[in-house]
């Protein structure tokens, strides 16, 4: 006990090891893995991205003239890459930038409304298969 609280007492006057990060600064290491950029004209909307991620951080939303259209969350995002490693247009269509991220707790609003996104893109692609099945029984049914 009385070994631990003289430990404790000593480093109060040992400089800091951790740093302040987002107060100060920081400097980056080579190889750093950023945020997630995304080059619309490259991709394939093959979806890999989106199913690999684990913890949601890309959604695609389905529009009804068959489009689709890319979403992330930079706060959700752990930057582990296996969106880009599943990319079959890496660099191209989807890469890991050297641009950090600022910490959730620090921005107004992180996340908002991501998660009616999330809903909103789920019945997006509910509804755009059944409008297709529809379509495709209806063209069977006229032959
Ligand atoms: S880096 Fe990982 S967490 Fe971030 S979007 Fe890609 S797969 Fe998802
Ligand atoms: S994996 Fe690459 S090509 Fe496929 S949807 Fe994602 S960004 Fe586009």
């Amino acid at each position: 006990m009385f070994r631990s609280m003289l430990e404790a007492f000593k480093n109060l006057f040992k400089p800091v090891r951790t740093h302040p990060y987002p107060a100060e600064d920081i400097v980056l290491p080579s190889g750093y893995r950023g945020l997630i950029e995304y080059g619309i004209d490259a991709c394939i909307f093959c979806d890999k991205c989106e199913k690999v991620c684990p913890p949601g951080a890309i959604l695609f939303y389905q529009h009804e003239s068959g489009e689709k259209e890319y979403r992330y969350n930079p706060w959700l995002c752990i930057y582990c890459g296996e969106c880009v490693r599943a990319c079959p247009k890496p660099e191209e269509a989807l890469w890991q930038s050297e641009i950090k991220q600022r910490p959730a707790v620090v921005e107004d609003g992180a996340n908002e409304g991501w998660f009616a996104w999330e809903e909103a893109c789920k019945k997006s692609r509910e509804e755009y298969a059944a409008a297709k099945k529809a379509a495709k029984t209806q063209n069977k049914s006229e032959e």
